[in-house]
């Protein structure tokens, strides 16, 4: 039996087997009450799967950044000890060069070929995905979990918009049965918060608190981060 959905995508859909994965990925620069509350919800949305948390490595759209990637990633640790519900991959940090999503993704997928593996977008990065390196090739390694908030429409190319619509899913039960290639719209609470904004009060000598977590604030103060 063939199931008409599957013939809506260029390839058929293949059965995802074991664990599923999902990454949010991010510099996290610092990590702030923003990333956490919206990888929690997707979390909640996809209970059933891993939820890694990515600190990227060399972020090859930046030219740097502010906290080098050890401390980025002690912030994280901190934040993480008391919610092991979410976990960290540290693949990027630890490879030379820059960090590419696709080269990340198939690592991942060099481990767990049958798995469902999903990459978490917010809707800005997700409109202008024909702009990243060998984008074509993410629908064949993993799905994209968008996180869309009523305020932002999303604003697809015209490459971009017929795979956003054939490769379109309603429910997260489709997400975790298939491997890859799926796109799954999820309306997420966004919180007005942005690591640009936290690096800049503490730069101008304002108190970040209730923007981020007390430990990470204490980890920048014993660090000097962001002055
Ligand atoms: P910067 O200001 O340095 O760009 P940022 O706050 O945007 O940092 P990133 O590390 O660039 O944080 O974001 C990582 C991921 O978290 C992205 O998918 C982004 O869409 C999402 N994200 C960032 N801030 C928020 C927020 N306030 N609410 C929901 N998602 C967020
Ligand atoms: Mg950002």
């Amino acid at each position: 039996m063939t199931n008409h959905a599957h013939q809506q995508n260029q390839r058929p859909l293949k059965p995802a087997q074991g664990r599923a994965v999902v990454i949010f990925g991010g510099t996290f620069d610092p990590v702030h009450y923003g990333h956490l509350r919206a990888a929690s919800e997707v979390k909640e949305a996809l209970s059933e799967a891993e939820l890694r948390l990515l600190p990227s490595g060399t972020p090859p759209h930046r030219d740097h950044t502010f906290a080098n990637a050890q401390h980025r990633l002690a912030m994280l640790e901190l934040v993480l000890k008391n919610h092991p519900d979410f976990t960290i991959d540290q693949r990027e940090i630890l490879r030379n060069g820059p960090s590419y999503m696709v080269d990340t993704l198939k690592s991942i997928r060099q481990e767990s070929p049958d798995i469902s593996l999903s990459l978490v977008l917010g809707q800005d990065a997700a409109n202008d995905l024909d702009r990243w390196h060998r984008w074509q090739e993410l629908f064949e390694l993993c799905h994209l979990i968008v996180m869309t908030r009523p305020e932002s429409a999303s604003a697809y190319s015209a490459q971009l918009t017929p795979q956003m619509q054939q490769r379109s899913t309603q429910t997260q039960q489709r997400l975790l049965a298939y491997q890859h290639g799926l796109v799954l719209h999820l309306p997420i609470t966004q919180l007005a918060i942005s690591s640009t904004d936290i690096r800049q009060q503490i730069q101008q000598g304002y108190n970040p608190r209730f923007l981020l977590p007390v430990s990470v604030i204490e980890y920048i103060k014993n660090h000097q981060l962001y002055r």
